[in-house]
């Protein structure tokens, strides 16, 4: 677990080396182990330093979520994180030197144990990150690191680490003040070691800085009108950017705050305090669930079916090099895929491989790519109009106008040119796959992959089976997904599929709510208040009306009687039909002048006058909420969704879900099936049947059945 190995200069090297795991972690074995080895250096008199270093390529990775959610005791949990920083504490203030040889990534519970060394020395590993991003899975570092860092650093400048859980280079660490020294990777040890046989031979007694007599805390203390006004300033942004949804930069706050004007060892037991009240909040276990959890599982591609070999991927082709195309070859190109980017005209393929030149240029301003690197991507980018390029892909990805027929024909040009083994996707967003396939000579090898714009920062795919897709395609599907660094959700073919749906009843309620007479001030607050990105009528101008209202026809025309309209779709076809079509035209709930900021269109209360009784913000946040999550239920009863994990990874990452409730399905786990059930038949009643609650959970409700595990 820790290795132990004493030399002849009396240095004491404890190098971490967890069996089994690609990692270190804080876990039970792991902290006993800690809690032993230090009792050894510390007791042991032939020992005069101690260098503390991983054998693995990173230090530790931080503390074990699994470990975390085995108990919501919090007596349990507090004495957990004390014995830790008792230990720590035992260390640091023993008098022998502490040196810490920091290989790779030193995130979390790592630098937290990291920064009890008297001396750190980091690898030059460009991977290597340094940082406490506890917050942004909706904790807080437990292990000393509200306090160790502010005092080594100053409170001004831990805040952005703590706060917003930034992750620092070796250089950027260095400079913060958070290292001493970086070297040449694989000369950690060395250098760490080098500077205890100083420490040694001086003769000093190894001290923290904080634990000298008269310490002051770098850029002021606490109780400086300076940092009162920085606390203040932090207390307000955290406020504007969370709406008090999240508790967990408020507790880091108070740490910081009431910690900081204390001694250390009571600021430890304040710390803890917060730790463990932060962790047993509904908001923790909801991101920890779905940002870790799930999301690991999504990237491990877990729902790939099994017994199909991996297939490696050195070329792609991608037909329509417009903004989806685009950004899909210059996302294969950095994956280090050859790509044939096809267009109508030369020039429009170009134009489509431009747009990596523009990202390209952006990082080398940047430092974040080196020319060589950067000329590489771009000569794998082929743009052309011959489809004989594409002979040799593996796959072909189409992204040309959202028509049928139009698809058709570029199916059956590729297909007449690639391997007949090869898969054929379609980037398509609203037009069903099965249908879509019903072109292709091959459909078991057709297959949806719906990327989000801007691909490049989009994360989520949403990859589609059709009816006749076989298992080997998807599990192939899958395995560009994760080449391509991304994360894929599954689901089955349906229309608007499930992102896209689910999307439209945000904005659909925020028109429902103008349609009422509720103002649209209010709408858009309440759904930034609910933690939505943007609020729903500003988002409509974004996506444009007249995609809802051409959504909205097609869906009409297709099903018939079966069609059923939201009330959401009126007002859609009366912005449409006054042109106010949304931010592209300059014009929707929206006036978007040249050289101002954005503003309510005047007009809109000659439309939809103010009802005389306005709803509280709690009501439509709750409506904005819950209209999502019922119909998510509804796709997890028509198996559009297979599994509640892809529907919380997928909204989140989609449509930007709050994450701190998990997702619809973690939204509905936190509050119970059976009281969401009765929120569903209220809402029900006031608003219409859009919210009635689906028989998938009325049937949970009466089992007791639940999403998740019940201690999840
Ligand atoms: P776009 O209009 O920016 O680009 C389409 C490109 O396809 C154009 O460059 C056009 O010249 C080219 N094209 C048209 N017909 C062609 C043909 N026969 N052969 C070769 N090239 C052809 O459109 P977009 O926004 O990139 O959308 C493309 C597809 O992706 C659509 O199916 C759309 O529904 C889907 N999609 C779009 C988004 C989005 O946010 N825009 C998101 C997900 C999916």
């Amino acid at each position: 677990m820790i290795d132990f190995n004493l030399d002849s200069d009396a240095i004491a090297t404890l190098a971490w080396n967890m069996p089994g795991r690609s990692q270190n972690v804080l876990n039970e074995e792991s902290c006993n182990a800690l809690c032993d080895a230090i009792e050894r250096v510390v007791g042991d008199t032939d020992v005069k330093g101690i260098l503390m270093t991983s054998e693995k390529a990173d230090f530790i990775a931080g503390g074990d979520l699994e470990w975390l959610l085995t108990s919501d005791d919090p007596a349990v949990l507090f004495e957990r994180v004390m014995r830790l920083n008792r230990a720590l504490r035992k260390l640091e203030t023993c008098g022998k030197p502490v040196a810490m040889a920091l290989p790779g990534m030193t995130l979390g519970g790592g630098l937290e144990v990291a920064l009890v060394g008297h001396y750190r020395v980091a690898a030059n590993n460009p991977k290597a990150r340094f940082g406490l991003p506890e917050v942004t899975l909706g904790l807080l570092p437990g292990g000393g690191g509200t306090q160790r860092l502010p005092r080594l650093i100053g409170i001004q400048k831990s805040l952005p680490l703590l706060l917003e859980g930034k992750r620092l280079s070796a250089a950027d660490a260095l400079k913060a003040g958070i290292l001493h020294a970086v070297v040449d990777a694989g000369s950690e040890v060395a250098a760490a070691h080098a500077w205890l046989l100083t420490a040694i031979a001086s003769g000093a007694p190894a001290q923290q800085p904080w634990d000298v007599k008269g310490f002051k805390v770098p850029g002021g203390a606490m109780a400086s009108p300076a940092m009162q006004q920085v606390i203040m300033a932090s207390n307000a942004m955290v406020r504007a950017k969370t709406y008090g949804n999240y508790p967990a930069p408020q507790h880091i706050l108070s740490c910081v705050y009431e910690g900081m004007i204390t001694d250390l060892d009571t600021a430890l037991q304040t710390e803890a305090r917060y730790f463990v009240q932060t962790v047993l909040t509904p908001e923790a276990k909801n991101m920890i669930r779905t940002l870790f959890f799930s999301m690991n599982e999504a990237n491990k591609l877990a729902a790939r079916p099994s017994g199909v070999p991996t297939q490696r991927y050195t070329k792609i082709g991608v037909i329509g090099a417009g903004m989806m195309g685009a950004g899909i070859a210059y996302v294969a190109a950095k994956a280090g895929l050859q790509v044939t980017l096809i267009d109508m005209a030369q020039e429009a393929g170009e134009k489509g491989k431009a747009y990596s030149q523009a990202l390209i240029d952006k990082q080398l301003t940047r430092g974040q790519t080196t020319p060589d690197k950067a000329q590489a991507l771009l000569d794998r980018i082929t743009p052309t109009t011959d489809y004989a390029l594409l002979d040799g892909a593996e796959i072909v990805i189409e992204a040309v106008f959202e028509d049928r027929a139009l698809k058709a024909g570029v199916t059956q040009r590729s297909e007449a040119v690639i391997a007949a083994d090869a898969i054929f996707a379609s980037n398509t967003s609203t037009l069903p796959i099965s249908g879509l396939a019903e072109a292709s000579a091959r459909p078991a090898n057709f297959i949806g992959l719906h990327f989000f714009s801007p691909v490049d920062k989009m994360k989520l795919v949403e990859v589609i089976v059709g009816k006749q897709t076989s298992d080997a395609t998807l599990a192939r599907a899958l395995d560009l997904v994760k080449a391509l660094g991304m994360t894929p959700i599954v689901v089955n073919d349906a229309r608007g599929f499930y992102t896209s749906r689910v999307f439209s009843t945000y904005v659909l309620e925020g028109m429902a709510m103008l349609a009422e007479g509720v103002s649209p001030a209010l709408i858009d607050n309440a759904g930034l208040q609910a933690g939505m990105p943007v609020g729903p009528l500003a988002l409509t101008d974004e996506v444009s009306c007249e995609l809802i209202h051409k959504i909205d026809r097609q869906t009409k025309l297709d099903l018939g009687d079966a069609y059923v309209a939201r009330p959401g779709h009126a007002v859609a076809a009366q912005m449409v039909a006054l042109g106010r079509i949304g931010k592209k035209a300059g014009m929707g709930f929206y006036d978007y002048p040249q050289d101002a900021k954005k503003h309510l269109w005047s007009g809109l209360k000659q439309l939809y006058p103010l009802a005389a009784v306005q709803p509280t913000v709690q009501q439509l946040v709750e409506r904005l909420t819950v209209v999502q999550a019922v119909d998510t239920a509804r796709c997890m009863e028509e198996g559009v969704l297979r599994t509640a994990r892809d529907a919380d990874v997928g909204a989140i990452l989609g449509w930007g879900f709050p994450p701190f409730l998990g997702g619809p399905l973690s939204m509905i786990h936190s509050i119970g099936v059976a009281a969401f059930v009765a929120q569903c038949e209220r809402l029900a009643v006031q608003h219409g049947a859009r919210f009635a609650p689906p028989a998938l959970l009325l049937d949970m409700a009466a089992k007791e059945q639940t999403f998740y595990p019940k201690a999840h």
